[in-house]
């Protein structure tokens, strides 16, 4: 019986401490070695899972293996110790006379040191700052945050000498720095040993289909695809699209993207979106991923044209076009007046991005534009964002800022009713309508390179059509949102 062997296999290793650490490290070195860092926790876990129901019975009645050193070292080769180990749940935590492995796991609060984190968990300070010179080896301690899990484990026993220790020795520091990552400190010979283990894991197509009943974000949330997804969805197509005046009920959307998933298969994290459609109002969008071999990644369409235009035409998500340029009846002051920019009504708060790469020429107050922000993208056009609530961070005269960075938040400062953006853009320091610009294009695919892209092309139309459309009943959310 596999189970039975297993479990007897851990109380020997559990056993041989006392008598040889350097052996019983050797283990656990090669199950490092193997990379199953993960099964180690799950084998450091054992008193702490109940296995009174599936302990096999002969646990409790057999001969203690242990007794018998040398016939047990002829019948278990290493190896198969170090493959066998991990996933049996094997001590029964009471009434066991031998030394037993608690593990205690804490999350990182803020502010938290690693020698905090560590006596939280009831490891004495010498040990703890052992183990803590170890793992910088391989971790920088000051990169620890809030939310991050650490396992330490302790080796117990009742035995009389153990009793002084209240919660027994320090065995191992296991720090998961996040979903990929995790650095741990074990015992060695003389000290603790830092280890590094990088998980990987398989990417996997998801597509994305659905009808546009409401908004794109909602009807996309609804047909499975992450909300990170889709606000870099809207983002990719914000330099053609007009999300609130050309979006209507019964357009389509298609979107193909890589998740990454661990060896269970749940989804851990996502990936780069490869293609994406809009259907509006039976007009094709179509986007491509494509890496040229200067390293820069954009999305182009099929005739291999860049979606990235010089400027964007609406610089704020989410927002609605709530007055355009012209001639209008000013709201506040009552009379007849050009409006020489276009107003996004949106939520206090919402962050606006430059529409262009670009230098700010100003950020501040500025009559009855309130807090102001002008940048200048080349020597024919400026763009020009009124009424912010506040800048952010780092935008000040002279900085360079690049296209789609949040350069400051929708506010309701100056002569305004309401917290909206206006927004202007200038052609040779006059104000033009923002919604006439004719954009001039990005780049275009020649060449060798286009030739590249067309097989790119092909290979992700392939995955398109093999790859089923995602479900509302499966969800691809990793919780990384
Ligand atoms: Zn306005």
């Amino acid at each position: 019986m596999a189970r039975t062997h297993r479990a007897r296999r851990f109380r020997r290793n559990a056993r041989r401490v006392d008598g040889s650490r350097v052996r019983r490290f050797t283990v656990y070195g090669i199950i490092f070695g193997l990379g199953i860092f993960v099964a180690l926790a799950t084998t450091l876990d054992l008193p702490t899972l109940d296995s009174a129901t599936d302990r096999p019975a002969d646990l409790v009645t057999a001969p203690n293996p242990y007794v018998d050193p040398p016939s047990d070292r002829a019948t278990s080769p290493e190896g198969e110790d170090a493959a066998s180990v991990e996933l049996e749940p094997a001590v029964a935590p009471a009434a066991d006379p031998e030394p037993t492995i608690e593990e205690r796991h804490i999350t990182v609060r803020r502010g938290d040191t690693l020698m905090k984190v560590l006596r939280r968990t009831g490891a004495e300070h010498d040990e703890a700052h052992t183990a803590i010179t170890a793992l910088k080896t391989v971790f920088d301690p000051r990169r620890l945050m809030a939310g991050q899990k650490l396992t330490a484990s302790f080796r117990r026993s009742e035995s009389s000498d153990s009793k002084s220790k209240k919660t027994g020795e320090l065995m191992s520091v296991m720090v998961k720095l996040d979903v990929e990552r995790s650095v741990a400190a074990n015992r060695a010979e003389d000290g603790f040993e830092a280890t590094e283990v990088v998980r990987s894991f398989k990417p996997a197509f998801v597509r994305g289909i659905g009808r546009i009943d409401d908004s794109l974000f909602v009807s996309a949330r609804r047909a499975g695809v992450p909300a990170q997804i889709i606000m870099y969805l809207i983002r990719m197509f914000s330099w053609d699209v007009d999300f609130q005046r050309e979006i209507r009920r019964g357009d389509r959307f298609e979107i193909l993207f890589e998740t990454f998933r661990d060896s269970d298969g749940r989804p851990v994290k996502n990936g780069d979106i490869l293609f994406a459609s809009l259907s509006l109002s039976g007009a094709d969008l179509r986007l491509y991923r494509f890496a040229t071999s200067d390293g820069v990644v954009d999305y182009y369409d099929p005739k291999g044209q860049s979606a990235r235009k010089a400027l964007m035409k609406t610089p704020v998500d989410g927002a609605r076009l709530s007055s355009r340029y012209g001639k209008r009846r000013h709201p506040i002051l009552g009379y007849n007046m050009m409006h020489r920019g276009i107003d996004f009504a949106a939520p206090r708060g919402t962050p606006i991005m430059a529409a262009g790469d670009g230098v700010v020429e100003r950020a501040s107050r500025y009559g009855a534009y309130g807090k102001y922000v002008r940048i200048r993208h080349n020597n024919t056009y400026k763009t020009a964002y009124a009424h912010l609530k506040s800048y952010a961070k780092g935008v000040r005269g002279g900085k360079r800022v690049r296209q789609g960075q949040i350069i400051g938040y929708v506010g309701s400062t100056g002569r305004s009713t309401g917290p909206h953006l206006h927004y202007e853009i200038h052609r040779n320091g006059k104000q033009i309508n923002p919604l006439r610009l004719k954009l001039p294009t990005g780049r275009k695919l020649k060449g060798r390179e286009f030739a590249r892209f067309l097989e790119e092309k092909a290979s992700i139309d392939v995955a398109l059509s093999e790859t089923p459309a995602l479900s509302r009943l499966a969800q691809a959310d990793t919780g990384a949102e």
